[in-house]
């Protein structure tokens, strides 16, 4: 390859890596209290910013196992109760991790059989916990008051948000006579999903999720002309393959399983779709870049390390040499990075992550659940560091202290 070529290619595969939509699937269950599935909540994130949709019972929760870190902009589907009930949640239990900003939430307005939109939703909350807010903003810890703010955002169809080149367009779906109820589309940088919210078959839904690359479906088990008054606003799975068929993705993901525990895969199938097709469990992870690609975890499992050595598993770590960092619940797929602290775990500060995996260049091994190899980049020089073993789904484990020498 010539040197122009190089030149050429290099900024291509930045562009590749940096500019992907990442969707994280955090709860994956409608109405349940199971502990595997959390309730609905998605994840999304692009050009430094970070979005959720949906925030039912767990979904705070499964936030916090990502490291996800504090998300103050968050766009309700519709406001049965499997889609908002995390969010006291989350507004109370992230409080100081929002700096200034405001909790800030989109979300439809009131309708015929919708005595409380997200306006509403908002100002009810607001006074239920006002002793909670009070105290903690003017009396006792004195956080920050414009961060408790929680403002509502009434979204009619069509663009509701763009900042730093992500763009969210809600579209009105079928979910009478909770109405109005949308889904959402996300756009960045030529990539994108649309997230259905709940829906029974939906004409609209097909027309704005043209060209999407994935598509997140709601899924209801019900027999093919249930009766039932509750599987009339869902879709089964025959109805999701007509849709999943007609919008044609990259990927066809089922979200919010209901009841939880149902695999609607073979149904799907002999109704005809036969695209590309994950049944989400909670912490997969979706990556749109170049090409769509995916890693799902056990979210019951975290990470851990039992023992750091090098190559020839002795207990001396040089400087630029190979670690294998032993331990469990690692993704076997791949997908697992370390992350090293300068310090040690007695510093009483530690320097800021350098994240080693498979996209930072130099030697890195992880095909295990058991073992990860990786050569240590310049710099990490010799000194106390933490490191932490993160599985394909960013679910961390404790830091482990090593001496490089
Ligand atoms: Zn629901
Ligand atoms: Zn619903």
């Amino acid at each position: 390859m010539s040197t122009r070529l190089a030149l050429f290619f290099f900024p291509a595969l930045l562009l590749s890596q940096t500019q992907t939509l990442k969707v994280t699937l955090l709860g994956t269950a409608g109405p349940s209290l199971a502990f595997d599935r959390a309730e609905a909540g998605t994840l999304v994130q692009a050009g430094g910013e970070t979005l959720l949709f949906d925030c039912g019972r767990g979904v705070p929760e499964r936030l916090n196992q990502i490291g996800a870190g504090a998300v103050s902009k968050i766009f309700l589907t519709h406001l049965h109760s499997d889609h908002t009930q995390g969010l006291p949640i989350l507004w109370m239990g992230q409080w100081n991790g929002r700096g200034s900003n405001p909790f800030s939430v989109w979300g439809p307005g009131t309708g015929p059989d919708q005595p409380a939109g997200v306006a509403e939703l908002g100002s009810m909350l607001s006074a239920a916990y006002a002793t909670n807010t009070h105290i903690r903003r003017d009396l006792v810890e004195k956080w920050n008051a414009a961060a408790i703010v929680f403002e509502a955002h009434v979204v009619s169809e069509g663009v509701v948000y763009q900042s730093n080149g992500v763009t969210v367009t809600a579209f009105l779906v079928a979910h009478d006579p909770v109405a109005p109820a949308f889904g959402y589309r996300i756009d960045y940088a030529g990539h994108s999903v649309a997230i259905s919210g709940d829906t029974r078959p939906s004409d609209n839904l097909v027309k704005f999720s043209q060209g999407v690359e994935v598509l997140v479906h709601e899924v209801f088990n019900a027999a093919v002309g249930s009766t039932s008054a509750t599987a009339a606003y869902h879709s089964v799975p025959e109805q999701a393959a007509g849709i999943f068929t007609r919008v044609a993705p990259k990927l066809a993901v089922y979200s919010h399983l209901a009841p939880a525990a149902f695999d609607p895969t073979a149904r799907t199938r002999a109704a005809g779709y036969n695209g590309a097709l994950l049944v989400a469990s909670d912490l997969t992870t979706i990556s749109i870049g170049g090409k769509v690609s995916v890693a799902s975890c056990d979210a019951s499992v975290t990470p851990a390390i039992s023992a750091v050595t090098n190559a020839s598993y002795g207990q001396t770590l040089a400087a630029g040499g190979t670690l294998v960092v032993w331990g469990s619940g690692f993704s076997a797929g791949g997908g697992n990075d370390l992350q090293f602290r300068k310090g040690g775990l007695t510093a009483t500060t530690q320097g800021p992550a350098i994240t080693v995996g498979e996209t930072s260049g130099g030697y890195f091994w992880d095909l295990s659940a058991t073992q990860m190899n990786a050569a240590l980049p310049a710099s990490i020089a010799a000194g106390q560091w933490t490191v932490t073993a993160r599985n394909a789904c960013g679910v961390a484990s404790s830091a482990f202290d090593i001496a490089v020498q």
